[in-house]
């Protein structure tokens, strides 16, 4: 499968390329040339495939051949090693489950997968990759997860000091071998500038290939079309209607899922599901596309005021808003609201939400006032002990901590100081990472 950019100013290019480069050169983000649906016989067994035979079959056509099939398989069989199933809230929601993973997030499906893509293609060569990277919290602590140990591939993670909670800073600073945190004096953005002027930076990029590992790559967004086929073959049995309730900040996740719908999955509609950065609740309200900076909020995975994968989102409608109106609602919600619905789903279902998941789930209710006879899964992005003050705080209980996070939480931080681009470029220039 070959891929082009979005851009339309830079020549098509294969997976493998798409996956090293990141970026396409003309700073597009790369979208498959063709997507050929899977068979109806596909979805209407579905339930008798397992999740790695219904992942492989899914993403088969973007990957081969530049990824073998064996290979491909193994992959898959690697990055899928946890479950993913659906709590059953009342007769009109469910949530779907996606924090059963080694970092508790659900980036973690994509950064498993995209690691070991990038450690296959690179598994010869000589000269490394270094997989920069910002995160705001959860992205960082995936992707050093997922490529810890992986060969030929070095990772730097830039995270803003004091901004990100300790469960994820742990997460960040204690791997060591092939992950190097940088513990950067600023916000999220003063990060995702620092990452953004490295790409563009010749004196770097003669050097030593670089590559991201955020959702604009196409092994990182793609994956995560399995986590809509997952939820279907939980519930097609039951429920003839299902829509999907996504909390939302780069639009990755909502795109993958309209990936699934292209390769024929039967859901009935999509919900964006937002906080205050509701840039896209406003353009389906008024067709005004407006990026902001960003809000600051306590669902703050989603604290994005430009959304990267839109464009993907509008290549997908063929740059129709009517259409794409038909197929996506969107609702943004205060912290005020959030903290609300995360008591009610505790008080009237004993279901402990984190702050992503009650988003979705508020998405969840509002769309039903209208359709009251579909099903709504609303994705629960992350474990709620990876936000425990606002968790605790509003449910009044203490959480019991996962396995996952005990085994970090007492171990030393490690990570270097850095204040501006130079310390960056001094970093990447001098050390041997
Ligand atoms: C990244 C993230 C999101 C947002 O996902 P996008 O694909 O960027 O829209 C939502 N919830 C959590 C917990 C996240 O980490």
């Amino acid at each position: 499968m070959n891929y082009y950019s979005l851009n339309k100013k830079a020549p098509i290019t294969s997976f493998k390329n798409a996956v090293i480069k990141g970026l396409a050169p003309d700073k597009g983000l790369y979208f498959p040339e063709q997507i050929t649906p899977l068979p109806e016989s596909f979805f209407e067994n579905i339930d008798d495939l397992s999740n790695v035979e219904i992942a492989y079959q899914a993403i088969k056509q973007f990957v081969v051949p530049d990824i073998p099939e064996t290979i491909l398989k193994q992959i898959i069989e690697e990055t899928l090693s946890f479950n993913f199933p659906i709590v059953k809230l009342n007769e009109s929601i469910s949530t779907l489950e996606l924090f059963h993973g080694p970092t508790m997030a659900f980036k973690d499906v994509g950064a498993r997968f995209m690691a070991r893509c990038l450690g296959h293609f690179n598994k010869d060569n000589k000269q490394q990759i270094t997989v920069l990277v910002a995160t705001s919290g959860d992205t960082g602590g995936a992707v050093a997860n997922g490529f810890l140990g992986v060969k030929g591939v070095n990772v730097v993670i830039l995270y803003p000091k004091g901004k990100v909670s300790d469960v994820q800073e742990k997460q960040l600073t204690t791997l060591g071998q092939n992950i190097t945190a940088l513990e950067v004096d600023g916000v999220f953005d003063d990060c995702q500038d620092m990452v953004k002027r490295a790409f563009l930076d010749e004196e770097l990029t003669n050097k030593m290939q670089l590559t991201s590992a955020n959702s604009i790559n196409v092994a990182r967004w793609l994956p995560q079309l399995f986590y809509f086929m997952f939820a279907y073959k939980q519930l097609y049995k039951t429920y003839k209607e299902i829509v999907f309730s996504i909390p939302s900040g780069n639009f990755g996740n909502v795109c993958a899922g309209m990936m699934a719908q292209q390769l024929g999955l039967p859901i009935k509609h999509f919900i964006a599901s937002n906080n205050e950065n509701s840039v896209v609740t406003r353009y389906l309200n008024t067709g005004d596309y407006k990026p902001n900076a960003s809000i600051q909020t306590i669902s703050n995975a989603m604290d994005v005021g430009n959304p990267s994968n839109f464009i993907r989102i509008q290549e997908i409608y063929n740059n129709n808003f009517k259409t794409l109106k038909e197929n996506l609602s969107s609702y943004s919600f205060t912290d005020k609201e959030t903290k609300l619905a995360l008591a009610e789903v505790y008080n009237q279902y004993s279901y402990i939400a984190d702050p992503h998941g009650a988003v979705g789930y508020l998405g969840s209710k509002n769309y039903l006032k209208e359709n009251p006879n579909v099903h709504c899964v609303f994705l629960e992005t992350a474990h709620p002990t990876k936000f425990l003050d606002v968790v605790e705080d509003v449910i009044n209980e203490k959480l019991d901590l996962p396995p996952q996070i005990e085994a970090i939480i007492d171990k030393k931080k490690v990570a270097i100081n850095i204040s501006d681009y130079n310390d960056l470029k001094h970093f990447l220039l001098s050390e041997d990472i």
